[in-house]
C-alpha cells in the first residue's frame, strides 16, 4: 500500500496541480524534523543520495547597470565599491571556462549585468557561448531581459541553461525592483522555454519579506509549466551602499526551511545553494544538503560578492561525505522522470501539505 508521502508524489505525476501560498505555508510550519525528512525523501527518489552539483559563475560584463535592484551592488544607481568593467574578451572568458572545468566544474555560468542585450552584444556572447560548450562544460548565461528571437540564437549556438530570477513575489516586486515588471521577467522565461532552453530560475529571500512573500515566490516557481530544472536559493548578501545594506538577518533555519520547501515543491530541480554561502558555517550548509540542495557554485567569488574558497568546499564536502555530481543527471527535465530515481527509504509521518 502507498504511504501518503508516495500517493501524493504520484498524483503530482498527473496533470500539474497548482501550490497555493496557504500549501507552501503548511509546508513551512511542519516540525523541522518532519520538513527535513519529507525533503530527503522526495531528494532521494529523484537524485542521487550525496552527489552535489558544482558550477562556475563568472561575471563577463560587470557594474553599471541601468536597472535598480535594490539588492544589487551592479546598480549604477547604488553607490557601492563595484567599479564597472565593460565585456570581456571572449579569450579571457575560455581561459576562466578551462580553469572552472580543470578543477572540477561542470557548468559554467556567464551573467552580464544588462537591462537586456542588444544584437551586438548577443553576437558576442554566443561566440563565448559556443567556445564553452566545446570545451564540453554545460552551459548557462544570465543577461536580463531577452527580446523574442534571441532565446533561439542562443539556443542554436549551444546554450543548454538561460538564468532568470523571479527574485520575490509579486506582491512584494514593487519595493525590491522598479524599473522593471513581474510580468517582464515571466515574458522572458516563457521565451526562453519555448525556444526549447533549460530554465534556471529563483529567488532571494532575506530581503526583509515576511514568511508568506517567501511560501508565495516558491508557489509561483512551483506553479510555472513546467517548473525550473535549475532553482537557485540565494540568502541576501547585504552589500554596502545598497539599500538593502542593513535589511535584517534571516534566521538561518528559516533559510533551510525555504530550500526544504523548494525541494518538496519543485522535487526534480536541482536546487542551487547560492548567493549567501560565504556566510554560513558549515552546520548551516549541511542542513541544507540535508533539505534537499543539490548544487553549488564554486569559486572565489559569485559575480561581485564573496563565494567559499574550493579549499573550503572540500573540506566542507569531505566532512559532510559529499561527493560532485557526476554530469548527467543534474537538471533532468521536470517533465520526465529522473531515470535513476532511488525509491524512498522511509515515509514522513506528517505529509499533510499537499498542492492545491
Ligand atoms: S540584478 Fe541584474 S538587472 Fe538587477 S541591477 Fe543587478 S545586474 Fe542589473
Amino acid at each position: 500500500m502507498d504511504t501518503p508521502m508516495l500517493s501524493i508524489e504520484r498524483r503530482r505525476q498527473g496533470p500539474a496541480p497548482a501550490w497555493t501560498p496557504d500549501a507552501v505555508l503548511d509546508l513551512y510550519a511542519q516540525p523541522l524534523n518532519d520538513l527535513l525528512l519529507r525533503a530527503q525523501t522526495a531528494h532521494r527518489r529523484h537524485h542521487p543520495a550525496n552527489a552535489v552539483q558544482q558550477s562556475t559563475l563568472l561575471s563577463v560584463k560587470t557594474g553599471a547597470c541601468p536597472e535598480d535592484c535594490a539588492y544589487c551592488p551592479q546598480s549604477s544607481r547604488h553607490a557601492t565599491a563595484v567599479q564597472a568593467e565593460p565585456l570581456m574578451a571572449c579569450e579571457d572568458v575560455l581561459a576562466a571556462a578551462r580553469a572552472a572545468r580543470d578543477a572540477g566544474a561542470q557548468r559554467f555560468c556567464m551573467g552580464a549585468a544588462w537591462r537586456s542585450p542588444t544584437e551586438r552584444q548577443l553576437d558576442e556572447v554566443i561566440e563565448m557561448v559556443r567556445a564553452v560548450k566545446a570545451m564540453g562544460l554545460e552551459t548557462c548565461v544570465t543577461l536580463g531581459m531577452l527580446k523574442p528571437g534571441q532565446p533561439e540564437r542562443l539556443k542554436a549556438a549551444g546554450l543548454d541553461y538561460y538564468n532568470h530570477n523571479l527574485d520575490t513575489a509579486r506582491d512584494h516586486y514593487g519595493e525590491i525592483i522598479t524599473t522593471r515588471r513581474y510580468q517582464d521577467r515571466l515574458d522572458t522565461l516563457a521565451r526562453v522555454r519555448d525556444a526549447g532552453l533549460k530554465v534556471c530560475c529563483g529567488g532571494i529571500v532575506g530581503m526583509g519579506e515576511s514568511r508568506r512573500i517567501r511560501a508565495t515566490l516558491i508557489a509561483e516557481l512551483a506553479n510555472l509549466d513546467p517548473y525550473p530544472e535549475s532553482v537557485p536559493i540565494n540568502q541576501l548578501v547585504r552589500v554596502p551602499g545598497t539599500p538593502l545594506a542593513d535589511a535584517p538577518e534571516l534566521d538561518p533555519i528559516e533559510f533551510v526551511r525555504t530550500i526544504a520547501v523548494a525541494r518538496i515543491t519543485m522535487p526534480k530541480a536541482v536546487v542551487r545553494l547560492s548567493a549567501g554561502r560565504e556566510s554560513m558555517d558549515d552546520s548551516t550548509q549541511a542542513l541544507c544538503f540535508m533539505a534537499g540542495a543539490n548544487s553549488i557554485f564554486r569559486g572565489e567569488r559569485l559575480l561581485t560578492t564573496p563565494n567559499p574558497g574550493p579549499d573550503a568546499d572540500e573540506r566542507l564536502f569531505e566532512r559532510l561525505g559529499l561527493r560532485p555530481m557526476p554530469e548527467g543527471p543534474a537538471g533532468a527535465s521536470p517533465s520526465e522522470p529522473a531515470e535513476d530515481a532511488i525509491d524512498a527509504p522511509f515515509a514522513p509521518e506528517a505529509a499533510t501539505a499537499t498542492p492545491a
